[in-house]
């Protein structure tokens, strides 16, 4: 038989994990002693490792023995581009201060704001660059980045340009999000700058093409149901499609507002009700949950993971990466997904890869090694799938590809 030629060849692994089959292995579709061929950055086929020697021959091999292969993980909520860290504001936390209580004394969110005002756009896109390059060296290729640290009109911009730029020039594939209405401005009402957000700003990253979706940080005290629902409407009639910061703090109707405007994904949904998850089974909202939030909050409280798979929800999982949250990897998420929301490995793996591409409406182009999606693909350091979430994710990714083109190799970003 005479071998087709494929550019990459991905074999030994002892597991390959597709996420292709959904009836079989918990809807992982594992192939054992697997491996996957890439042509022209696209997967070709992910098969037992004899199958691929036997049909292709390649212009590069990688060997990922002793390896599991995972499709490139997928972080579906950050807030990455920002300056200066909130180190200090720990410190008061672990003292027992809270972060709400922050936020209202003009630190949190406030003094990230005054930072990344002062920042030029060059240091900020310098900034996102180291910080994507440990997400990809901790095994995520596709990354959603959310703006919220300007809160008005020019430095928002600031930051969804660099966010571009960042898309640009960045092998990660990066999905940009406008989040004007992330605080409240100090010396503003929510309702000012609520119309601000809707008359001034909307527009102007709508007209430049700025952000894939609009989000809004529905708690009490910051802007309620009624104030986040006009902005998502905005935005939607602008093309931006509606994501929600829900139920973080207070149960005060974000999850509501998602399930009527159809949100593509509900974020954090620790105090929202039963009642609104049976919801979402309907409605198509994707649950992110952000176990590394709670958990750097010092909270104790976390989304109810068990009884939203009970449901038959698609759980997504992400890190919220911020200056109150420093975690960039998915695989430390996963390590608490296991311990805080009690989810199986096949469960936290769906929630890092498949889910979480369909939290970004890109599940027919990344987050499974199906024949036809972009090749991107990680090879993690471990027996077999229960690993994730059994390590903490310490020097665990091996290989990373996006499109087909090695980007990180012995768990280093190659220059
Ligand atoms: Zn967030």
């Amino acid at each position: 038989m005479v071998k087709k030629r494929v550019d990459v060849l991905v074999l030994n692994s002892n597991e390959t994990i597709t996420l292709d089959s959904p009836e079989i292995e918990n809807g992982l579709g594992i192939v054992d002693n697997g491996g996957v061929a890439i042509d022209k950055g696209k997967i070709v086929l992910a098969a037992s490792t004899d199958l691929l020697e036997r049909k292709f021959r390649a212009g590069r091999t990688i060997n990922a023995e002793d390896e599991i292969i995972l499709p490139g993980l997928v972080d579906p909520h950050t807030h990455l581009v920002f300056a200066g860290a909130r180190d200090a504001e720990f410190q008061l936390r672990i003292a027992g201060v809270s972060y709400m209580e922050i936020l209202r004394k003009g630190g949190g969110i406030i003094e990230t704001v005054n930072r990344t005002r002062q920042a030029s756009q060059e240091s900020l896109f310098q900034f996102g660059k180291q910080r994507l390059d440990t997400c990809l060296e901790s095994g995520s290729t596709t990354v959603e980045i959310k703006s919220g640290y300007g809160l008005r009109l020019d430095d928002e911009l600031k930051i969804l340009r660099t966010v571009q730029r960042l898309g640009n020039d960045h092998p990660c594939n990066i999905v940009p999000t406008f989040m004007g209405a992330h605080a409240v401005p100090p010396g503003e009402t929510s309702s000012e700058y609520v119309s601000s957000v809707i008359k001034e700003m909307l527009p102007r990253v709508a007209q430049a093409g700025l952000a894939e979706f609009c989000d809004v940080f529905c708690e009490q005290g910051v802007f309620d149901s009624i104030e986040s629902e006009r902005i998502l409407r905005k935005a939607a009639k602008l093309g931006l499609k509606p994501k929600i910061h829900a139920d973080q703090f207070t149960g005060c109707g974000g999850a509501e507002v998602a399930n009527k405007l159809h949100a593509t994904s509900a974020d954090h949904l620790i105090h929202s009700s039963a009642k609104q998850f049976e919801q979402m089974t309907k409605t198509g909202v994707i649950p992110v949950l952000l176990p590394s939030s709670s958990h750097n909050l010092l909270a104790g409280e976390n989304a109810d993971a068990r009884g939203m798979l009970g449901m038959g929800l698609p759980v997504a999982l992400g890190t919220d990466f911020s200056p109150s949250n420093w975690m960039l990897g998915q695989l430390s998420v996963a390590a608490l997904a296991s311990r805080e929301l009690r989810m199986n490995a096949p469960e936290i793996i769906r929630g890092i890869t498949i889910n979480a591409a369909r939290a970004l409406g890109l599940e027919k182009r990344v987050g499974s090694l199906h024949r036809g999606k972009q090749a991107d693909l990680v090879t993690l350091r471990a027996p077999n799938h229960r690993w994730v979430g059994y390590t903490y994710g310490e020097r665990v990714v091996d290989n990373v590809l996006i499109e087909g083109e090695p980007v990180v190799k012995d768990g280093k970003r190659i220059p």
